[in-house]
């Protein structure tokens, strides 16, 4: 199977009937960008830049920061890379870098909420990432968003670096795209909003999945024990695609459940055209992307998410029953 996988790599993502979707891959460690060429991935949908700050034993220094954003911007070639600014605090710990003992750290001092707070951190990381993407496209996306206060904020400051780049007559990036994740729930009332303010959306499942559930996603005790690929969940998503519709705002999502080929399914169902996932996700997915008829699946599941009642089939039932046919 492994070797039927590689022989796709080449392969164009599009879907029996003819629909694109882009499969990009996660990353965060130059190790990672290996990967990019092996699985076949279209780019990065996601690098978690915090990973270069949890295996680092002191804070890495501006200069580190932009050799580091600069080899990896290298070792994608063409392909694109959308950065995630600092997404510290939370399950992700970084030893040097500790705010007050929090008991609910995963609703804390966290992610964007910190950076706003020591600006001086997020300026550097952008003047570091502005610098390593002269002359090629850029783009930024902002974690843990809550309000879009928040990127207006985030943006400022980024526009007050671009501003320092340019008087001092440094080159620019060619273009600039800067998105916001989606994955706080308080974000599904404000989508209109957001969906004006961003040049993109990216759907992060694992968070929206917890907090909308309230279910802490490293506790296997109970992390399984609500489905992503129920109804509640499938029409939150769908809510998000018919935002980014709206207001032509492409909407992409990053989460594990792009790498299960069920999951991704569900997922072009709701008109997703673009998912991110773990390198090893893009063989499988790819493989039951190019079997896909992505026209019927859309129409069965826009049928299938109005039913309610006790004895409506779960939607994963009719998904595995529409894969298997
Ligand atoms: C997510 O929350 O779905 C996501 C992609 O980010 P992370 O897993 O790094 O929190
Ligand atoms: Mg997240």
């Amino acid at each position: 199977r492994q070797e039927r996988f590689r022989e796709l790599r080449a392969v164009e993502p599009v879907t029996k009937d003819g629909t694109r979707v882009d499969l990009m891959m996660n990353a965060g460690l130059l190790v990672d960008l290996p990967q990019i060429e092996d699985s076949g991935a279209g780019g990065i949908g996601l690098f978690r830049t915090e990973l270069q700050f949890m295996i680092s034993s002191t804070m890495p220094k501006a200069d580190d920061q932009e050799r580091f954003y600069t080899n990896v911007l290298r070792q994608s070639g063409d392909k694109p890379v959308t950065f995630r600014t600092l997404d510290i605090g939370g399950d992700k710990v970084v030893p040097y870098f500790r705010g007050a003992e929090e008991e609910n750290p995963a609703l804390g001092w966290r992610a964007i909420r910190l950076s706003l707070d020591r600006p001086g951190l997020l300026r550097t990381q952008f003047r570091a990432l502005l610098r390593a993407a002269a002359g090629r496209e850029l783009r930024l996306m902002i974690p843990m968003v809550t309000e879009v206060r928040e990127i207006r904020e985030a943006r400022e400051l980024l526009n007050r670096e671009v501003r320092h780049l340019s008087r001092f007559g440094h080159d620019l990036p060619r273009k600039l795209r800067f998105g916001a994740m989606l994955e706080v729930p308080s974000l599904l009332w404000q989508l209109d909003e957001l969906m004006a303010t961003v040049d993109f959306v990216s759907v992060g499942s694992n968070d929206l999945f917890q907090f909308t559930f309230a279910v802490d996603r490293g506790n296997a005790r109970v992390a399984d024990r609500f489905d992503n690929l129920g109804r509640p969940f499938l029409r939150v998503l769908r809510q998000i695609v018919e935002a980014s519709n709206r207001h032509d705002t492409p909407v992409t999502l990053c989460g594990e459940m792009a790498a299960k080929p069920l999951g991704a399914m569900a997922l072009i169902g709701l008109g997703f055209r673009s998912i991110s996932m773990s390198p090893a996700g893009i063989g499988p997915v790819k493989s039951m992307l190019l079997a896909l008829d992505a026209g019927q699946l859309r129409t069965e599941m826009a049928k299938a998410l109005e039913e309610s009642g006790p004895d409506t089939r779960p939607m994963r039932e009719l998904l595995t029953e529409f894969a298997e046919n």
